[in-house]
């Protein structure tokens, strides 16, 4: 895990997002669709699989939106637009660099939000897998 700019505990949720790595999506039986906010989930969707999990847990607890990514790219321009104090993030190596870079470039544009990103243990763009204990504590982390 690591820990970008301000303290997350310091927020509160409905000035957090949660930014999501499609690549966690079950591939064989996700019923998902690629839009240009990230992938979407329909309503029927039995799934029940973490991204649902995550997902639900965040928008219980009032974050402003949640992202499931196909990209860092698509998830920073999801972040400019809606301007959040804190980011929760789940991510590869590699997006985990591209977003600690994109951060580093938002403070010095004025946006200094604090972030926390998960890295996955499980790499692949396919299939992927992270600590879905993890991901839920951090979501949790509250103000004191
Ligand atoms: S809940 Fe999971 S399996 Fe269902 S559409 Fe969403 S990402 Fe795919």
């Amino acid at each position: 895990m690591e820990a970008v700019g301000q303290d997350l505990t310091q927020v509160a949720p409905n000035r957090r997002v949660l930014l999501l790595p499609h690549c966690l999506r079950p591939s064989e039986t996700c019923l998902g669709k690629y839009t240009k906010e990230g992938l979407q989930c329909p309503e029927d969707c039995l799934e029940k699989c973490v991204i649902h999990r995550f997902r639900q847990e965040a928008l219980r607890l009032g974050y402003a939106g949640v992202c499931v990514a196909a990209g860092g790219a698509m998830a920073l321009r999801f972040v400019k637009q809606h301007q959040p104090r804190g980011i929760v993030a789940v991510a590869c190596a590699q997006e985990l660099a591209l977003g600690v870079e994109g951060v580093k470039q938002m403070s010095q544009e004025g946006l200094d939000p604090a972030i926390i990103i998960i890295p996955l243990h499980k790499d692949g763009c396919i299939d992927t897998e992270v600590d879905a204990q993890e991901v839920l504590r951090t979501i949790n982390l509250m103000p004191k």
